[in-house]
């Protein structure tokens, strides 16, 4: 299937609306580099998808002289390769004041509305 073609979908359960970040680290074994994808995800999304990646990286264990770096995000743009992408360190700053917040619903799922932490920065 033609890249260019291909509507990227956001990759949480349930949602089939079209995915415009790719939430990534870059890995390294200390001779070649790559940029590890966890999810791809809608704007709706992208607050719970981050939220995720970053405890996967939490929970990912390195062969010794490996090295993960931080899920960050980046915008998804169709037929771009990885090197190309923008890095949206802003959005990344933003969702993790968002998760830092004490009134913070991270791991509270009972209170969290779906996206519930989007709509705070899209309006800024
Ligand atoms: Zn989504």
């Amino acid at each position: 299937m033609p890249l260019s073609f291909y509507v990227v979908r956001c990759t949480a359960p349930g949602c089939t609306r079209e995915a415009v970040y790719k939430i990534a680290a870059r890995w390294s074994d200390g001779l070649t580099d790559e940029l590890k994808t966890y999810s791809l995800a809608c704007a709706e999304c992208l607050a719970e998808l981050f939220a995720a990646a970053q405890v996967r990286r939490a929970g990912c264990r390195l062969a010794p002289g490996e090295s993960l770096e931080p899920p960050g995000i980046y915008e998804l743009h169709r037929g771009c390769r990885d090197k190309s992408l923008k890095r949206r360190v802003d959005l990344e700053s933003a969702l993790a004041k968002a998760q830092l917040e004490p009134s913070g619903q991270l791991g509270n799922p009972e209170t969290t509305p779906p996206g519930g932490l989007t709509g705070r920065f899209l309006v800024e």
